[in-house]
């Protein structure tokens, strides 16, 4: 095996400040490609944890989002529509 004496490498034109940083879903950590953000506690969301409320048609996360088993079917409501 052979070590260069000089083994960094320079990771040049990464150092991009203008973008913004990748914003990681609150719930499975995965990347968000939306805008979904819980009217809760207002963290960002991917499109497989964000959930509506059918009172208010907010958007929640698995935190804020209430499930509500009813009859017809899994209904989610929010905090405030929950009260
Ligand atoms: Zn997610
Ligand atoms: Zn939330
Ligand atoms: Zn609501």
């Amino acid at each position: 095996t052979l070590l260069s004496p000089d083994g960094r490498k320079e990771s040049a034109g990464e150092a991009n400040k203008t973008c913004a940083p990748p914003i990681a879903c609150s719930s499975c950590m995965r990347s968000v490609d939306g805008k979904a953000v819980c009217s809760q506690c207002e963290r960002a969301l991917c499109g497989q944890c964000v959930y509506t409320c059918w009172g208010c048609g907010a958007l929640a996360c698995v935190l804020c989002g209430l499930a509500d088993y009813a009859d017809d079917g899994e209904k989610t409501l929010c905090t405030s529509s929950a009260m």
